[in-house]
């Protein structure tokens, strides 16, 4: 593909032009306040009043203009200097000579007038500059050096991080493991005439260890490592981005064999074309350069791009393409044995007691990304230093796993009495209507203890395994427990409280799921009708356009199939809990005096301990 550059100065160009114009400004404000400032101007009228009344004392009549000096008659003036422009007057001389002025003809000396107009100024200004150059040398060289590109060498093991540091992402490391072969055998690969990968562009949600990888990549093959991120191209100067991706694979080429590692791709590998703007036009060229210098250099130079991104989808499709970034590897969140095996990463070397079992941590875990969990590792730490204890138990395991859940316990915020019953009732009500549904999570733990920002009492409900695929009756149960806590408000106080607006978003948002993306309501039939934001205003959130691509006929539909969903719920909710009143009042009488209920407890006190049999 070709791509036009246009011509632009070299920055560094740019920055002397401005120098020298400035330059010539001062020295021109020089001259002329040298010959301005001492001496007074006068025209030549005026001029001719001091000869007649005897002032002037002493003058110079020189090719174009007269300088001399007036010593006024009045005493309290001052005497000047002054100069005034020459006029044709045959009679000069006659009058100077009757007013008994000393006067003269001057040729002005050249040297006398170089030296003051011209050496002495520059001198002091290469003086100063010299001066300025010393004192900031280092911001001086970042001005000049604006174009190159900020990758920072590292080099083999000083990353100090190998693939033995990243766990729970097996297949990745595997087909990275190659890319390091490839660049340690290369002859190898050769013989058979294969083509190395020139690209390789890490894909997955953010946390995933994806910058970890590149670093153990970077650790386990012997080469030179250039390390830069997407947003360190972009800069104001339009242009820059593009010296500078020229001058980073210019560095690479002259250290072959090498990794060169670009994080954040999305940075600047967006779309090209969608958006309007200047920002884009350096956007752009920054692509542009970046997919020239991809074809640009031969596929067994032995230069390798590595490049990350949690955004796949908005990547311009030329980056993508054979020749370029043709090799994905897939960094997901990890399953239940990879998150067992990442615990296991970050608590090495860390003090556990011996009752620590971290593969129930891992199995209360689901979801949880690689960055996640070292962040539950590393709360669990803390929270066993705040206690002065020599080592990390599974209770400041399981606290921490909570923290980041739902946010840190705020047991100073105080609720009225009244206002606590409500929240212990509702949060039984999640409860007990997901014990009695068929499908439901069994619930993990209730608390009333208000969490994080708006949290005031919680139901925390765990899968008993990873979860790919949800059938419709289990997210039938999903909705009838979110929309319990309501429920019970209104069986047992008779009216409802703000309290629910996150059950009811959160209810909402899936049953419209449920009806547009995965086809489970007959009325409206099998059609994939999703609300996207629209091309042009996405970005922020808040002041979207959505766009919806069905009929306002197939929206109206939707809309009243998702009402439908959300009644048959919340009627199936008010059932189960006033069939079992009785229960609803035991557990919320404990969970208000014991203010956290884990779910052995809660079974127990439902008469069926442990298992999740149904009713
Ligand atoms: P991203 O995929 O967003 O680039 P990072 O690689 O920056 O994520 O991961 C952030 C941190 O999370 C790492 O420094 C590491 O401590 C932890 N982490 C993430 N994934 C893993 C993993 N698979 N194994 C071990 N630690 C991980
Ligand atoms: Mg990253
Ligand atoms: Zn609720």
């Amino acid at each position: 593909m070709k791509t036009k550059r246009p011509v632009r100065l070299d920055p560094r160009w740019r920055v002397n032009i401005f120098y020298v114009v400035l330059m010539l400004a001062l020295l021109w404000a020089w001259q002329e306040s040298f010959s301005r400032l001492a001496v007074r101007t006068i025209n030549y009228s005026e001029f001719k009043q001091h000869v007649a009344a005897r002032e002037v004392v002493e003058c110079a009549v020189k090719t174009d203009e007269i300088v001399g000096r007036v010593e006024p008659k009045d005493k309290k003036d001052a005497a000047f200097l002054f100069r005034t422009v020459r006029v044709e007057d045959p009679k000069l001389v006659e009058e100077l000579q009757v007013a008994g002025v000393k006067f003269g003809g001057v040729r002005p000396s050249f040297l006398e007038s170089f030296f003051v107009s011209w050496v002495l100024p520059l001198g002091l200004m290469f003086a100063v500059w010299s001066f300025l150059g010393r004192r900031f040398g280092a911001m001086g060289e970042a001005v000049l050096n604006i174009g190159k590109s900020r990758a920072r060498l590292i080099r083999e093991k000083q990353t100090g991080v190998t693939f033995a540091d990243v766990a729970g992402c097996d297949e990745a490391k595997l087909e990275l493991q190659e890319v390091v072969d490839f660049l340690k055998n290369p002859k190898r690969y050769q013989a058979l005439g294969a083509k190395i990968p020139k690209g390789v562009l890490l894909v997955g949600p953010p946390g995933t260890g994806k910058t970890l990888l590149a670093k153990a990549i970077a650790g386990e093959a012997d080469v030179p490592f250039f390390s830069i991120s997407g947003s360190d191209f972009v800069e104001m100067f339009v242009g820059v981005g593009a010296a500078r991706v020229r001058d980073l694979f210019q560095q690479g080429k002259a250290h072959a064999p090498c990794i060169i590692f670009i994080d954040e791709l999305d940075a600047i590998g967006r779309q090209r074309g969608v958006h309007l703007g200047a920002v884009n036009d350096e956007r752009e060229q920054t692509l542009n350069q970046l997919l020239v210098e991809m074809d640009g250099f031969e596929p067994n130079a032995g230069v390798i791009v590595l490049a990350a991104t949690n955004r796949p989808e908005i990547l311009d499709r030329a980056l993508l393409r054979p020749g370029r970034f043709d090799r994905q590897v897939i960094v997901d969140a990890p399953d239940l044995d990879g998150r067992e095996a990442i615990l296991k990463v970050h608590t090495r070397g860390k003090p556990l007691t011996s009752d620590v079992d971290l593969r129930r941590i891992a199995a209360a875990t689901p979801g949880f990304s690689g960055a996640d969990l070292a962040n539950v590792i590393n709360e669990a730490a803390l929270l066993a230093a705040r206690r002065a204890a020599k080592a990390v138990t599974q209770r400041d395991l399981e606290e921490a796993v909570e923290k980041v859940v739902a946010g840190p316990q705020r047991r100073s915020r105080r609720l009225s009495e009244e206002q606590k019953r409500r929240v212990a009732y509702h949060e039984v009500g999640h409860a007990l209507v997901a014990a009695y549904s068929e499908h439901a999570d069994p619930v993990h733990k209730i608390s009333i203890v208000p969490r994080g920002r708006a949290a005031l009492g919680y139901t925390l409900q765990l899968p008993t395994e990873d979860q790919f695929l949800l059938t419709q009756s289990e997210l039938n149960d999903r909705l009838a427990g979110l929309l319990g806590g309501r429920a019970a408000e209104e069986t047992v106080f008779g009216e409802v409280s703000s309290g629910a607006e996150n059950d009811l978003e959160r209810a909402t948002a899936l049953a419209r799921q449920m009806v547009g993306l995965f086809g489970m309501s007959e009325k409206v039939g099998l059609a994939h009708c999703a609300q996207k934001p629209g091309a042009f205003l996405s970005g922020g959130d808040g002041l979207l356009q959505t766009q919806r691509d069905c009929s306002e006929q197939t929206a109206r539909e939707m809309d009243e199939e998702v009402k439908r969903l959300l009644d048959d719920a919340y009627r199936r909710a008010k059932q189960i809990l006033s069939e079992r009143r009785d229960q609803l009042e035991t557990v919320a009488r404990e969970l208000l005096q014991r203010e956290t209920l884990d779910g052995d407890a809660f079974r127990q006190l439902l008469g069926r301990g442990g298992g999740h049999d149904v009713a």
